[in-house]
């Protein structure tokens, strides 16, 4: 079945009902509810009219078709009570005013009706909203769905992940003082009765360098800060740290949440590693007389360290931190999954929660940039395999013929990243093989040979030809579906290497593969994963950078409509037939129409519905008849149907 572009006739009437109670100035400076309804041309502006007017008016959710909108407030809305939860529980997607609960019941009702797993993608800037989204949509399945008191425990585990994977993997950074430094994919298992009875977690790109390295006015990973400033002072000292804080709730609390998962007796343990990172950033070199480094305040580490000059000395160490506390992340995650694994293996079907970085475009942008900028990417074409894909399905099976739906694919883009051989990905890695000899400008300069061609790549020797803007010489850049990033290459072979010392490794950890390429695995591992599974989105939208209520930033959220492709969304969802309803539906609702078929109708429905929109006078073009239904083309086909249905 395709939800993607279905709206069900009630959501018509609810817009009629509006009208008819005499709200259209009450539409009008609430804007519309759903941007499929706006006029078909919508452009730029009147979308984020839409969403400007709804925001002064606390509605911060807007769909488009099923995708939602959201909109950051900045502010506690009284709309997540559990009198809001019992209100969107069961209820159709679009009797209600648009909300995350809508989205997360109707997922779950699907998902029970059809016996089939769901995701949901949640996207959008740092500080959008988007572990807020995902921590609502948690909460509501903990609420709504049914339960017995064996489960409970499960479903707390499940909530309680939150927290303590937020010590660790989330920080202070200049735009969101919450923001995780990962992204997150969690499958919520649920039994056939749609008990929760289980979770797993995956997780994706933990920015790593700032263990070592914060920009300023960025903080380290909370953990840090909860263990030096809460610690108790036989902890800190049994650890080897100075005490210098009096708070001590912040540790209460990840100790309580740790407990809580059932892992008591890991947190010595876990806080040691912590602890160890920091003594390691503690130690410093100084150089010796033929310039290698020696260490200032330990020797234990001597041995591997003493071949190298300083800066080596300075790199490894922190090559060195920055792999123990990925290993930790990892560990840590593990842990948190065997808490909630589900034992009984009684799991039917899932609703996986997919919380991810969006586009990201600063002043510079870096290997970072490029990996998360290529993931939107990816998401972007499986969300344009899977809109088509349903559709294509469902054309198929109501036996209409496949029209192509004119919309920008990006393939061409995600090749452009990860073809084999001629494939930026692919090309940095053979670079990274030839260790003295290549550098940043030579990957550069290979990639000039190979792309030359490629109407999406271009550098500061291609930049005249193809769009005539200047680039730096060390720079590239990318035509995304979303728009131009550029990208400054200092820095993408040691990122992509991200390869310890060899001394370092022969201690005990072991050499990780290259990071793009391990994190092109990855993503399709995870496309794979989402592929199998029906789809909803949620775009969270920044209302403004200084973290304000009230204000709307429209040069801001200009930006982000932009990069989140939700104008490319709108069209894709335009395209093809924006309405359908079975036949039956259909001409018991619109049968008073033509005297034909009033009062009753003694053939077959597709028939009668043939003879009624031949006597409204539909153009050949702007329906189809398919098996059991009838596919509408343009909304305003059918609105004026309504029209003419309300005027009878
Ligand atoms: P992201 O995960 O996209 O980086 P967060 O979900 O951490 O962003 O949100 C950043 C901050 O914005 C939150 O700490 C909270 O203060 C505020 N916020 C986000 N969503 C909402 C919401 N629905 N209602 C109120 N405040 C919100
Ligand atoms: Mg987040």
């Amino acid at each position: 079945m395709c939800r993607c572009f279905v709206v069900p006739l009630f959501h018509l009437h609810r817009v009629r009902v509006l009208d008819m109670e005499g709200a259209l100035t009450a539409r009008d400076r609430v804007g519309i509810q759903d941007f499929v309804l706006l006029d078909a041309h919508t452009s730029e502006t009147a979308f984020l009219d839409n969403l400007k007017k709804r925001f002064s008016e606390d509605l911060i959710y807007t769909y488009i078709g099923t995708l939602l909108v959201s909109v950051n407030p900045y502010k506690e809305l009284d709309i997540y009570s559990k009198k809001q939860m019992d209100i969107y529980m069961g209820v159709n997607f679009f009797e209600l005013p648009p909300h995350i609960f809508a989205l997360a019941d109707n997922a779950y009702h699907t998902m029970l009706a059809e016996a089939n797993n769901h995701f949901i993608l949640i996207s959008g800037e740092s500080g959008a909203g988007k572990t807020e989204a995902s921590k609502k949509i948690l909460q509501y399945y903990a609420v709504s769905c049914p339960s017995t008191t064996l489960l409970d425990n499960v479903r707390d585990r499940m909530l309680l992940s939150n927290p303590v994977l937020e010590a660790f993997g989330n920080s202070k950074t200049l735009k969101n003082d919450n923001s995780s430094r990962f992204g997150k994919y969690m499958d919520i298992q649920f039994d056939i009765q749609g008990d929760a009875v289980g979770g797993h977690i995956l997780g994706y790109l933990l920015e790593k360098s700032r263990v070592v390295h914060q920009n300023h006015r960025e903080r380290n990973f909370h953990i840090f800060y909860q263990l030096v400033k809460g610690g108790e002072e036989d902890l800190l000292h049994q650890l080897g740290l100075e005490s210098n804080c009096q708070h001590y709730s912040y540790l209460v609390q990840v100790w309580a949440n740790w407990c809580m998962l059932g892992q008591p007796l890991d947190i010595q343990h876990l806080l040691g590693v912590i602890a160890s990172v920091l003594h390691l950033g503690n130690v410093q070199f100084e150089p010796d007389s033929k310039g290698y480094a020696t260490l200032n305040n330990s020797a234990e580490l001597l041995w591997v360290l003493s071949p190298f000059t300083v800066d080596h000395a300075i790199y490894a160490r922190d090559a060195l931190a920055k792999a123990i506390y990925g290993r930790t992340f990892t560990w840590l995650v593990n842990k948190i999954n065997d808490s909630m694994e589900n034992k009984d293996s009684s799991c039917k079907t899932v609703i996986g929660l997919l919380d991810i970085y969006g586009f990201e475009v600063f002043y510079v942008n870096s290997f970072e940039q490029f990996c998360i900028n290529y993931c939107n990417e990816k998401l972007q074409q499986l969300f344009i395999q899977l809109t088509l894909k349903s559709e294509q399905e469902e054309y198929e099976a109501e036996n209409i013929g496949w029209e192509p739906v004119q919309f920008f694919n990006n393939k061409i883009i995600c090749d452009l990243v990860e073809e084999k051989h001629r494939g930026i990905i692919s090309v940095l890695d053979e670079e990274c093989l030839r260790p003295g000899e290549a550098t940043d400008l030579t990957f550069l300069e290979r990639l000039e040979e190979k792309l030359d061609s490629h109407p999406h790549f271009v550098t500061h020797k291609l930049a005249d030809k193809k769009t005539r803007k200047t680039l730096e010489r060390g720079d590239f850049r990318l035509l995304h579906y979303a728009g131009e990033v550029t990208y400054c290459v200092v820095g993408f072979l040691s990122k992509n290497n991200d390869l310890l010392y060899r001394n370092i490794k022969d201690v005990s950890l072991q050499v990780s593969t290259h990071v793009a390429s391990q994190f092109k695995s990855s993503l399709l591992g995870l496309t794979d994963i989402l592929m199998s599974k029906e789809p909803w989105y949620v775009r969270c939208l920044k209302s403004n950078e200084s973290q304000q209520p009230g204000q709307f930033d429209d040069v801001l959220v200009r930006h982000q409509v932009k990069y989140l492709g939700l104008m490319e969304h709108l069209r894709v969802r335009r395209a093809g037939f924006a309405y359908r309803c079975r036949y039956d539906v259909f001409l018991q609702r619109y049968k008073p129409l033509c005297p034909a078929t009033w009062p009753y109708w003694r053939g077959v429905a597709a028939e009668g519905v043939e003879v009624l929109v031949q006597h409204l006078g539909y153009l050949p073009d702007e329906y189809k008849m398919g098996r059991t239904k009838i596919f509408i083309r343009h909304p305003r086909t059918l609105f004026a149907t309504e029209d003419a249905f309300e005027r009878h």
